[in-house]
């Protein structure tokens, strides 16, 4: 199966206008392939940035309760079910990443 590869529109655009070329052929050329980009919006996909986070132990001593908090959203879920991968509420990647 081919895995999709997406690119961000305007940081393509950004990259592509901070080019220098010597040659004005490429240079209109890369003006040109900007307009395109910029005019096209058919391709657009659903698709989000990927988040990270780790769930963090808490407990409440009056309840004497333990339970793990999404260090992303806040999302509590029952101690046992924290070494699922993902929030379910969020869907951070719980690998400790932008905590
Ligand atoms: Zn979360």
């Amino acid at each position: 199966m081919s895995k999709s590869k997406y690119v961000n529109r305007d940081e393509l655009v950004r990259y592509l206008w901070g080019i220098e070329f010597a040659n004005p052929i490429a240079h209109n050329a890369r003006n040109d392939v900007c307009d395109v980009i910029e005019q096209y919006e058919g391709a657009d996909a659903d698709v989000r940035e990927n988040v990270h986070g780790e769930w963090v132990d808490a407990e409440d001593s009056e309840l004497n309760y333990y339970y793990s908090v999404c260090s992303h959203c806040g999302s509590c879920l029952q101690i046992e079910k924290k070494y699922r991968n993902f929030c379910p509420n969020c869907g951070a990647i719980m690998d400790g990443g932008d905590v």
